[in-house]
């Protein structure tokens, strides 16, 4: 197995803490970016054939790892992945692709529709997956086709945005993988670009990007805001080991330094539990745990 993956590029003995925005987790038996569909399929082949479980990332910024890693591979796109193709204002790109920088791409182009999630550190597959949204913005809106592994096939899709809501795609792992999608921008209008520029000012007056954190630790509760129900609570900078509510944002947890997975845990427990005994709400983590994705095909 080792010899097989190794062949392709994987890594062996990865910390976690190199691959999520939280910058914590023990260390992935191997990590493979693949270089492309065939490297996917051969390394998705392998695991199945050998039993070894799989998890399946992007930029890793929606990620909760465990303090003691994760024994099987763990297969990043990101980084290296194929270049947005503008045909007017339809749009073709990797999954793996930097999704800021798509959208400082399309404005760039004279195109709209991705002003609002520039900043959202994540690849364009991880925001398919998750429908990644911000200031009014989805990428739901502006999706038409995707590319999908399913059930050992690669094929293109058309979008089932009918099945897309907050948070919550048909595209994600485990069982689905996007490594592509086209996209169907809009002319610029002629605000394109301040309104980019304002999204990503609010994005640094309102939210603590100097420290680790994985965005929003929660889903924002029907008719609620996460972040005002735990700072109602007193929860703002309440910590855990290194683990802290943001002092900026009470929405976000963050690692202020030398915080442990179990630290952001129990954190993220105390706020649940401490939420619902005062107001009622279930808080809903939006963070995904890393070991919830392991699937063995
Ligand atoms: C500072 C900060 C600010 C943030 N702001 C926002 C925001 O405004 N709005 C917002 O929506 N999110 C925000 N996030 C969260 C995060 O960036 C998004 O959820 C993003 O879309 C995740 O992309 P990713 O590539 O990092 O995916 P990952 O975190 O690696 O993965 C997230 C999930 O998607 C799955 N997945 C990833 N790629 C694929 C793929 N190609 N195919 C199938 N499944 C896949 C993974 O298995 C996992 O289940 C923020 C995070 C940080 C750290």
């Amino acid at each position: 197995m080792s010899k097989a993956l190794k062949k392709i590029g994987a890594r062996q003995d990865v910390p976690l803490s190199e691959l999520v925005s939280f910058r914590v987790g023990g260390p992935a038996a191997f990590v493979l970016q693949p270089k492309n569909e065939a490297d996917l399929s051969f390394a998705l082949t392998l695991c199945k054939q050998e039993r070894v479980p799989v998890i399946f990332l992007g930029n890793g910024t929606n990620i909760l790892p465990s303090d003691e890693g994760f024994d099987g591979l763990i297969i990043e796109m990101s980084g290296d992945s194929d270049a947005p193709v503008f045909e007017g204002g339809k749009v073709t790109v990797g999954a793996g692709y930097s999704l800021t920088a798509l959208a400082k791409e399309s404005v760039q182009r004279g195109y709209m529709g991705l002003e609002r999630l520039c900043g959202i550190p994540g690849t364009v597959g991880g925001a398919v997956a998750m429908n990644a949204g911000a200031y009014g913005g989805e990428i739901k809106n502006v999706l038409r086709r995707v590319r999908l592994w399913r059930d050992g096939v690669f094929l293109w899709e058309d979008a089932r945005l009918d099945e897309m809501g907050y948070r919550k795609s048909p595209y994600t792992w485990p069982g689905t993988i996007v490594t592509g999608a086209e996209l169907c921008l809009q002319p610029d209008d002629g605000t394109a670009a301040e309104t980019m520029a304002d999204c990503m000012r609010r994005r640094r007056e309102k939210q603590p990007l100097s420290l680790p954190s994985a965005g929003s630790t929660f889903k924002r509760p029907e008719g609620h805001f996460a972040g005002a129900l735990i700072e109602g609570c007193g929860l703002k900078g309440a910590s855990e080991g290194g683990a802290q509510v943001s002092e900026l944002h009470a929405g976000f947890i963050v690692n202020r330094g030398g915080a442990t997975a179990s630290d952001i845990l129990s954190l993220m427990k105390r706020v649940q539990t401490t939420v619902l005994s005062e107001t009622g709400v279930l808080l809903e983590p939006e963070v995904k745990r890393l070991e919830e994705l392991s699937c063995i095909f």
